[in-house]
Order: structure tokens, then sequence, then C-alpha cells
């Protein structure tokens, strides 16, 4: 068996601790700290694309790359996040698509080949025209094509799987998780973005098919269309490998990914790679305002990479095959998560530490004997209950309203 199946095959695998992949983390945020863009206006209508344009960028990508494998990733994200048709369309460049989709897979494909070490590649299947705006996917016909376009060159490019990403509602995931089964017959995994939790029976809980116990803990992790994860996993769980949470907060992701393995009975690998930004406006875009400077997130300045290897610890530890970081998380953040999650002590009795008791132990803020009947030992769950709880209560906004 290859290198490359066996890391495939851990994806499935259920063993005692942590025993799937560890993921990389931001790409355009981390091409945009070595100073790869040569002006905002670049970044912030081409991002991530636009360092495929030069070679001084494409070198920074593979650098990036390989900073992720020797930090501990055992999968790579290729850096196409960009490369749509609308995307690369703003800047008189659509025809430039398969080119720079090739440019970036054989980035990623040698930066693995000079690490020396076994590495998958999923090719990126990202929102086609902005990020976070379920009020502006496009129609079934334009997101058929478009996704059905980029799944072809990704396959023609060699990727080992295909990683629907920052998807924001079930139309969009379909999509794209169809086109790429369509164009390949390799793995495919769908990664949402989330909004705010919403408690048990408010309005936007549009589906009567939300998984009961969800119900019963008071809050829904939702989809920044409204619908519920459980109704994402209901609809797609015969289309999909597994199920991820991605590019939202690592608070979120957590209730989300507790959910998500309830609503697939951890018979599906589920995994999380949050991000680093503070709640991200209803309204933003990445080009908004006249220099572009609308669509720049703040980094949030309480997520250490020794801070985010504590939920990736308590996300190990709940059942995710999957763990990883977005824009924001940096290589050093891959590096402390990677070592925390082999590394931590008692790993194989940690198995009662379940994903029910972590959110028990977050949610209620009155209980605060909850905490100690929890049954989770994570140092990371304990230090940030307050925080978590007002987070996913309402009392701060994880995505702004
Ligand atoms: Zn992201």
């Amino acid at each position: 068996m290859s290198s490359n199946n066996k890391l495939l095959q851990r994806l499935t695998q259920k063993g005692d601790g942590f025993n799937g992949l560890v993921l990389d983390g931001g790409m355009g945020t981390e091409l945009k700290l070595q100073g790869v863009f040569k002006n905002l206006n670049e970044y912030t209508t081409l991002w991530s694309a636009a360092a495929l344009l030069h070679e001084e960028g494409r070198q920074a990508v593979k650098q990036a790359h390989r900073d992720y494998i020797d930090a501990g990733a055992q999968l790579l994200i290729t850096n196409t996040y960009a490369c749509t048709t609308e995307i690369l369309g703003k800047a008189g460049i659509e025809h430039r698509q398969e080119e720079l989709i090739g440019h970036a897979c054989r980035l990623a494909q040698e930066a693995i080949a000079e690490s020396g070490k076994a590495c998958l590649i999923a090719g990126s299947m990202p929102p086609l025209s902005v990020s976070y705006r379920p009020d502006l996917v496009a129609d079934d016909a334009l997101l058929k094509a478009g996704y059905e376009k980029i799944a072809t060159i990704l396959e023609k490019n060699g990727v080992d799987l295909f990683m629907c990403e920052t998807m924001t509602c079930i139309k969009e995931a379909a999509a794209a998780v169809s086109a790429s089964r369509a164009c390949s017959s390799k793995p495919v995994f769908v990664a949402v973005t989330l909004d705010k939790p919403v408690k048990a029976g408010m309005k936007r809980r549009r589906s009567e098919r939300a998984a009961p116990s969800t119900v019963s803990q008071n809050l829904t992790s939702v989809l920044r269309s409204g619908e519920p994860l459980s109704e994402l996993a209901a609809q797609l769980n015969e289309q999909v490998n597994g199920f991820l949470i991605n590019c939202c907060s690592p608070e979120a992701a957590t209730l989300g990914l507790q959910q998500l393995l309830e609503a697939t009975r951890h018979q599906k690998p589920c995994g999380v790679y949050a991000n680093h930004f503070e709640p991200i406006p209803r309204d933003w875009k990445l080009d908004a305002g006249g220099d572009g400077s609308g669509g720049l997130l703040t980094i949030r300045s309480d997520l250490s990479p020794v801070e985010y290897a504590k939920y990736a610890q308590m996300w190990a530890d709940m059942g995710a095959s999957m763990i990883g970081g977005c824009c924001g998380i940096s290589p050093e953040h891959i590096r402390v998560l990677t070592e925390t999650i082999n590394s931590r002590p008692g790993a194989k009795t940690v198995k009662t530490a379940t994903a029910t008791d972590a959110t028990d132990a977050t949610i209620d803020k009155d209980d605060h004997t909850a905490k100690r009947r929890s049954g989770c030992n994570s140092p990371g769950l304990e230090g940030k209950s307050p925080d978590l709880v007002a987070d996913l209560d309402g009392g701060a906004a994880i995505e702004a309203q």
C-alpha cells in the first residue's frame, strides 16, 4: 500500500486517541504576512491567486506548503481558493484559470516531494464568487458549470481528494460535492463555515429534521444560511466521505463538531480547521470599499498557538479525524497542535471525554459544577469555558450581526 493510501485509510479508522490526519493552516493570510502582495488592491481583488501570477509568489506558496509539512501537516489544501472564473474575471484573467490551478497543484506536489514525507493533497473547491455570503450564491446552472470546471482541472492535476470548503449553505455544498463526484472517483469531503448557533425553537431553525439531541442541548449549530448542520449531514451523508467545519471561530466549530459527530453517528470522518478572525460581518465582501480595505478582517488576539492547540486537543478527544487551521492559523500553530495532540498524556484513556461532555461543560453557564462533572480533562476546555459560554450562548457574537 502506498504512503498516500495509508494516510487515506487512516481517515476512516477509529482507534484510541487521535488517529486521524493533521491538516495545514491558512494560506492567503500566510502569504500576506510574507509580503507577497504588491498592494492592497491585488490582495483584496485576487487574494491568494495573485501569488500564482509571478515566480516570487509561487515560491512563497511552495515554501508555505513546506512549512506546514515540516510543522506536521499530512494533508495540504491547494492554493486554488481564489482560482474561480468569477474572481479571476475581476482582473480580466479568467482565461488563465487552468494554468493557475495547474501551478497551484504542482507547487503542493513539489513541496511534498522535497520534504520526503508522506502527505496528501486536497483540491480546494471554494465558494465561486464571495466567501461567507449564502445570499450571493449563484443559481444551480452557474454552480454546476463553475464547479465542474474546477473539479475537472483539479482531477487532471492529480489531487488525492476534493475539499469543498467554506460552504455557506446546503445548495452550494451539494453543487460542489456533485461536481467533484461527476468529475472524479476520488474521495470528496465537505467543510462548512458556521454562523452563531441558534437556540432550539428559534425561527431560524428551518428544519424539522434537526437531531433531537441537539435540541435538548438548547443550541443548534447552523450554517451561515441558518440551515442546521444536522440537515447538511442528512442530505449529503451518502455523497461525501466526511464532514468538516472550517473558517469560523474554534468556539463555534467545537459545538459544530459535536453535532456533526452525533448526526453521523460517529460513522463518518469529521474534522475542524477553524480560523483566527474576529467575527465576520454578515455583509462582508473581500473587495468592499473603494480601496478594498473594507474587506480586511481582524485577527483576534487571544488565539496563540498554545491556545489553539487546546482546542485541537479537545477536538481530538471528541473524535475528530482531521484537525488543522484556516485563515490566520500559521505553521507555528500547526506545529504546536501536532505536538499537543500526538503527545498528550493519557491519550488512550480520554475516550470518556465525549463530545456531549464537552458541550455540557461549556454551554451551561449557570451550572458551575458542569465543568467538574464533564469528565473532560482538557485544560483548554476548562480554561476556555467562560468565553465559550458567552460566545455560544449569544453573549458575544461569534459572527457579527
Ligand atoms: Zn479561512
